[in-house]
């Protein structure tokens, strides 16, 4: 008879114990989660949610000077120039088609007379042609200055197993020889 008391006992103090262990490990938890959100908060100069927008920025654009709007230093630069190639926020760039412009490059593209250059046909099972197109005209811009841009245009193909892209490049009607020949291989190929 004592004996079984004596094992009940053990027995009920092995249940407290742990039920004690557990919610203090709750607890620890609690405190250490709070902890953690504070000192995040603590470490970043900018609001919560500008700090959010900011993080997929960094995210999808790697390079550091990109990261803030050239004209608004607080906000961070999310929409990308089809000429430039620079981001900005969503107030300082205009949609054209499926291209967005900068303020700068907007005016630019309303002045002029655009020259298609070439045509370079995509798809997905493909996607190196287009990026080497984009790098190409991104490194005219840099050089030489010589702006361009890039349409994009979707085909689905007929047996619909994948999505056909056109990308159309796009210079100014005096530039257009020039232009032309920097980018020869695409044309040719
Ligand atoms: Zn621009
Ligand atoms: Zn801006």
């Amino acid at each position: 008879m004592e004996t079984s008391l004596v094992l009940g006992l053990i027995l009920l103090n092995i249940v407290l114990l742990t039920v004690l262990g557990f919610f203090g490990f709750l607890i620890f938890k609690m405190l250490r989660d709070k902890q953690q959100t504070q000192n995040l908060q603590q470490h970043s100069p900018y609001h919560p949610e500008i700090q959010k927008r900011l993080d997929e920025v960094t995210f999808t654009n790697p390079y550091k000077e990109d990261i803030f709007c050239p004209y608004h230093p607080q906000e961070p630069g999310e929409v990308q120039c089809g000429m430039c190639a620079r981001f900005f926020c969503p107030k300082c760039v205009r949609p054209m088609k499926s291209i967005y412009f900068c303020k700068e490059h907007m005016a630019l593209y309303l002045r002029s007379q655009w020259q298609e250059v070439l045509t370079l046909k995509t798809n997905s099972n493909d996607p190196e042609g287009g990026v080497r197109l984009y790098e190409q005209k991104q490194e005219l811009f840099t050089t030489q200055q010589v702006p361009t841009y890039i349409e994009t245009h979707y085909k689905i193909d007929v047996d619909g197993d994948y999505i056909e892209t056109y990308l159309v490049l796009f210079a100014q009607e005096d530039q257009l020889t020039e232009v032309q020949k920097y980018f020869q291989e695409f044309i040719q190929h």
